[in-house]
């Protein structure tokens, strides 16, 4: 760039949101650094009032500098919300530089507080990406991403814990199960009681045993085996057949 000569302690450079301006040589706090300039834009004349760009930099009421032209070499600087130098005004002098306000190194790009105005017309409807802003961008998603992991995490959990839960109901569910199946299958009454009736539950066995021999047994002997229930319904049924 023709504009910069070397012993200048910046150069132009690529920078997040396009060009900016980068330090070659350290750069002491409350050193000037540059100045802003170009034409003065008077506001009471309706022609320099009507001038409209991103690089106009406002003294006061009346004086404006139009700072787009190409060997204002500042208006490559960026804006950041934590900057680390300002804009440094005369109002009287109508001028306007560029100060150092904390010690920059080589390297580091340079910038300054374009202010509220600037921020609110330009930078906050695309949204600021200066390091600040990147920074705190970048804190947010981290967390979104720690909240979401964490999120997953407790779902796992009870997923895990509604699988265990599951298995030990089933665990606790079959031996009673069994044994309620085991029961109707050795029913005491029939099975136990009709083949060998038992010595201790004679009194017990010997009434019910009467009982369904009386009903049972009545008209067919083979109903004695197959149980209790079945053996009037198989009679009835033999009946109809029969009669059939
Ligand atoms: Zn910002």
């Amino acid at each position: 760039m023709p504009t910069i000569s070397s012993n200048k302690p910046y150069r132009i450079g690529r920078s997040r949101t396009g060009l900016g301006l980068f330090a070659t040589k350290p750069i002491k706090k409350g050193a000037k650094i540059i100045r802003y300039f170009g034409p003065l834009l008077d506001s009471r004349k309706k022609k320099d009032d009507a001038i409209e760009n991103k690089y106009l930099f406002e003294l006061n009421d009346r004086w404006t500098i139009d700072g787009s032209v190409r060997k204002n070499v500042a208006r490559y600087i960026n804006h950041a919300c934590k900057p680390n130098a300002e804009s440094d005004v005369k109002p009287r002098k109508r001028k306007v530089f560029i100060r150092a306000i904390k010690n920059i190194e080589p390297g580091e790009e340079i910038n300054y507080d374009y202010g509220t105005d600037y921020f609110k017309a330009y930078l906050k409807p695309i949204g600021c990406k200066c390091d600040a802003c990147e920074k705190k961008r970048k804190k947010k998603r981290a967390e979104a991403r720690a909240e979401r992991l964490l999120l997953k995490a407790r779902e796992l959990r009870k997923a895990e814990r509604k699988v265990q839960k599951e298995a030990e109901k089933r665990a606790q569910a079959k031996p009673t199960l069994k044994a309620k199946k085991k029961k109707p299958n050795g029913v005491k009454a029939n099975g136990a009681g009709l083949n060998s009736p038992r010595p201790n539950s004679k009194p017990l066995n010997g009434k019910r045993l009467n009982g369904h021999r009386g009903k049972s047994i009545a008209g067919q002997t083979i109903g004695v085996t197959s149980g209790i229930s079945a053996p009037p319904r198989d009679g009835q049924a033999g009946e109809n057949q029969a009669s059939a």
